[in-house]
């Protein structure tokens, strides 16, 4: 079963008795996200996740969404492109009665925002820094070089000011 763009789900259309469960494979939208100050596109585009959907007793419902998206945009460390894999695995459960723990912020009556779920699952999967590869090694703090590419890379110690200063005191 695959549907066309999804932003969101009406799970009422599935029509599943308690027990029942079911998976669908479906295309999510996923805008680009900022972290500071740099844009990351989310690919592929549309982002295609698999959603299993499955009632529960008492009108409840156990949600689980899967996919594995690709954040496009600059390495955090070294400025080079980077697109790093996130993969997500997310739950929801939704239980009316069940209190706050039980209550999915992205379930309203029979709909499920699909979108919200898609880019909060992904923000919380993603590593805090988007790199090129794990072990960038970014650039050089005193001239900017790309460390990736010029691995030994070093420079001269400047020499400590206070000798130089003694220096010119015994020259007197
Ligand atoms: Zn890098
Ligand atoms: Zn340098």
């Amino acid at each position: 079963m695959v549907s066309a763009l999804t932003d969101t789900f009406d799970r009422g259309a599935l029509s599943l008795s308690a027990g029942e469960g079911r998976r669908l494979e479906l295309s999510a939208v996923a805008a680009p996200i900022e972290l500071g100050g740099e844009r990351y596109e989310i690919e592929p585009r549309p982002l295609p996740v698999t959603l299993d959907v499955s009632r529960m007793t008492g009108d409840g419902w156990a949600l689980r969404l899967r996919f594995a998206a690709r954040l496009q945009g600059s390495c955090m460390r070294c400025l080079d492109p980077a697109a790093p894999v996130v993969e997500v695995d997310a739950r929801e459960v939704e239980q009316p009665g069940g209190g706050e723990e039980l209550d999915s912020p992205y379930v309203e009556g029979e709909a499920l925002d699909l979108r919200a779920w898609t880019r909060d699952a992904l923000a919380l999967a993603r590593p805090a820094k988007l790199l090129c590869r794990p072990d960038c090694a970014g650039l050089c703090p005193v001239c900017g070089e790309n460390l990736n590419e010029a691995p030994e890379h070093a420079h001269e110690r400047e020499p400590d000011p206070r000798w130089a200063k003694l220096r010119e005191l015994k020259l007197d």
